[in-house]
């Protein structure tokens, strides 16, 4: 399978064409989008006044369709969609990732987590995502995954070196990182690297030190999970009697490496968030891969702290799905989402009456002013476009400016989804608008036919191997695990 190939010079015009304003506001508006490679060479407002395309360029006039950046998927491990109802929720109960996805990872292949991967990688496409920030083990077999499929990515090669599947692969993955994040022909395919120490508790202290030296020295950001679970937390206090926060203040990380991606912050304590420092770190949060493996982390503080932070998937195992539109969706639901377990509900439960209805009433009005950071569209917007587009010092995504990576979406307004198209910018943070996708693009490559996308990706050649490669390879993968 190969890739489609990127044409040199090109520009697209439309209508309505997703800008960021003077003000900081999202806005729609008509404009040329000049690309080159996998780039945005130039952006012009207004069409009519906008200086002849580049000599040989390809013009496509979207009319008017919806262009907007395409998401960003900032937190996943794409080849897991193979574990996608292999669990069930008792698994949660204790610790997924060691009990169940541990023993399987440890039976897959180079081969298999290509195949796997790929899958993750289309579902992801098929919902609008151009770029994921990926996590996973055997980097060779996943860079290839992503250039099968056309998906630009920022690839961390899974590191351990005190438990878990990828202690034997631990050198490999830090050459790999550095090689990938040194390769100028990936990063023209959109492919770029991250260092991806798994968790304080399956790296050690020693691990963390050498990786923020790397880090420094090579450039590159660090993506990390962090006081994700019980086990976690223990285990790290029980041999060096800290947090997971201390430890990694402790390595040094933050100061050296020039991003630091903190990944789902369930045991977070006041103090350790306020001690973040803003402009090097970014935290993530994974509704609905959190309402399975945890609960829901406490935004409401990363937020009145100003720390920056962006909404991801994770994973599709667990019930999970690679569409980060949903996620973004039950993000902007936290609103009022502890109102069933306030005080004056649980007051007017037990004992009825108007005025403790009132009283609950009054509870809402409350959060939902304090919450309104929630409510707004451009910010809710950018925790999939420019927040997690924008911590990689090699690239921006999830904008239309010159420089950034051309990851576009076209949208059909006229679909059930948006109409009556008032506001299509609300639609996409608040609606489920994958159905009117009229093309993807990621690193300057549509990844479909204009008009007939899913059909297009779904119908190919390419899908279909995909497809039954990666049915046979989980089937023997299980045999493996079962014995
Ligand atoms: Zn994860």
């Amino acid at each position: 399978m190969t890739a489609p190939t990127a044409t040199t010079a090109r520009r697209l015009v439309s209508q309505r064409v997703a800008l960021v304003g003077a003000d900081g506001a999202l806005r729609v508006g008509p404009a040329c989008v000049d690309l080159e490679g996998a780039r945005i060479a130039a952006v012009h407002d207004a069409p009519t006044s906008a200086p002849p395309p580049a000599e040989g360029a390809v013009v496509e006039d979207l009319g008017d369709r919806l262009l907007t950046p395409a998401f960003v998927d900032a937190h996943t491990h794409v080849a897991l969609t193979a574990l996608r109802g292999l669990s069930v929720p008792e698994d949660a109960d204790r610790n997924l990732v060691e009990d169940f996805f541990f023993r399987i990872e440890t039976a897959m292949s180079a081969d298999d987590v290509r195949a796997f991967a790929r899958m993750g990688a289309y579902e992801a496409i098929l919902n609008g995502t151009a770029l994921v920030w990926d996590h996973y083990y055997r980097a060779n077999a996943m860079v290839a995954a992503f250039r099968d499929v056309g998906i630009a990515a920022v690839l961390a090669p899974t590191v351990q070196d005190v438990a878990g599947p990828g202690i034997g692969q631990l050198e490999e993955a830090l050459a790999a990182t550095i090689a990938i994040g040194g390769d100028a022909a990936l990063a023209d395919a959109g492919v770029f690297a991250a260092f991806g120490p798994h968790a304080t508790d399956t790296v050690s202290p020693t691990l963390f030190l050498r990786i923020a030296g790397l880090a420094e020295q090579h450039a590159l950001p660090v993506h990390v999970h962090v006081a994700q679970s019980l086990d976690e937390v223990e285990r790290v206090h029980e041999r060096h009697g800290i947090s997971p926060y201390e430890l990694l203040a402790r390595s040094g990380l933050y100061d050296a490496a020039p991003r630091t991606l903190l990944i789902h912050n369930i045991f977070a304590t006041s103090a350790e968030l306020a001690a973040l420092p803003r402009e090097r770190v970014a935290l993530g949060f994974c509704p609905h891969s959190k309402q399975i493996f945890a609960w829901m982390p406490d935004v409401g503080t990363w937020q009145g702290l100003g720390l920056p932070w962006f909404v991801a998937t994770d994973c599709a195992a667990s019930n999970d799905a690679t569409n980060v539109q949903r996620d973004l969706r039950a993000a902007a639901g936290l609103r009022t989402a502890g109102l069933a377990t306030s005080a004056a509900h649980r007051a007017f439960v037990a004992e009825g009456g108007v005025e403790r209805a009132r009283a609950a009433w009054d509870e809402r009005v409350r959060e939902r002013a304090a919450t309104r950071w929630l409510g707004d569209t451009t910010a809710l917007l950018s925790r999939v476009w420019s927040v997690p587009g924008g911590l990689h010092p090699a690239f921006r995504a999830g904008v239309i400016e010159a420089g950034a990576l051309a990851n576009l979406c076209v949208w059909d307004v006229e679909h059930p989804a948006f109409w009556p198209g008032r506001d299509p910018l609300r639609a996409l943070a608040m609606s489920d608008t994958t159905n009117a996708l009229v093309n993807v693009m990621s690193a300057g490559r549509w990844l479909g036919e204009h008009g007939r996308y899913h059909a297009s990706v779904v119908g190919s050649d390419a899908y279909r191997e995909a497809r039954v490669e990666a049915t046979r390879r989980l089937a023997e993968v299980e045999q493996r695990v079962r014995g």
